[in-house]
């Protein structure tokens, strides 16, 4: 039989009887009735009326999540949502594949650096996850970086700041930032999951919203999580003489520490 706390956990006290209808019919009977149709046959009936109706909102998602639970595979699921596009609408399955291709990514056994259209379509749904660009690619700090990094400057003046992305599996070197008086830089997650990490202490995680702050001379590196795109406003902490030096690269012992 197949439990749901949906209902009561978002609505319990504001609309009880739905509540109850979500959790102990839809799901409590509904659902349950495993001996007429299987929980995979209902996931891909329930994805495929969801694409239908242009419903791809967080209920979508965890519709997806429970597809790929109910043993619905990535190709299977990237024919159903081509089939469906014929008759659903082919912006809505665009819409779609962009929440599937997050879902069905995080079971591939070596997360790592994404390629080809995969890695067009996990930049463009973690853009449309941001309210700041992605920017160009990083260029000119590449030598100083395992993986794809961008770089979007946010300010020039006064207090430089740079909206920086990590595909997934990307980081920085070992660094420092040095100055004379003050200095330092802070960082700012602005969409995805990544890690700060000091010399000799344990990495930190980075949601949207984290903000770390990095003393003058203190050694670290920054960067997405294995299986995440990642992104943070850095901001140069204005100092004097200040100047930054790059090392060693994050061993994969060390990083592989995360996954
Ligand atoms: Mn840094």
């Amino acid at each position: 039989m197949v439990k749901q706390t949906a209902g009561r956990d978002a609505l319990g006290n504001f609309a009880p009887k739905f509540a109850q209808l979500n959790d102990d019919v839809l799901f409590g009977e509904v659902w349950s009735r495993e001996d007429k149709l299987s929980l995979r046959d209902r996931s891909m009936i329930t994805v495929t009326t969801l694409v239908a109706s242009g419903m791809v909102d967080s209920s979508f998602q965890y519709h997806l999540e429970s597809a790929k639970k109910n043993g619905i595979t990535k190709t299977e699921i990237a024919e159903l949502l081509t089939h469906a596009a014929f008759y659903a609408g082919w912006p809505k399955a665009w819409a779609a594949f962009r929440m599937a291709v997050q879902v069905w990514k995080e079971d591939e056994a070596e997360a790592g650096a994404p390629e080809g259209s995969e890695r067009e379509a996990g930049r463009e749904a973690h853009e449309q996850s941001m309210i700041f660009p992605i920017g160009q690619p990083n260029d000119g700090f590449a030598q100083y970086f395992s993986g794809q990094s961008y770089l979007a400057p946010v300010s020039v003046k006064q207090v430089g700041i740079s909206n920086v992305t990590f595909e997934p599996g990307c980081r920085n070197n070992w660094h420092v930032h040095y100055a004379k008086s003050g200095g330092g830089q802070i960082l700012i997650c602005t969409a995805g999951r990544g890690y700060y990490q000091e010399w000799g202490k344990e990495a930190v995680e980075m949601r949207p919203g984290d903000v770390v702050n990095i003393p003058e001379g203190v050694k670290h590196w920054h960067g997405a999580a294995p299986d995440r795109w990642f992104s943070h406003l850095a901001v140069e902490v204005p100092g004097k003489e200040g100047s930054s030096e790059w090392l060693e690269p994050v061993s994969e012992e060390d990083y592989g520490k995360l996954r």
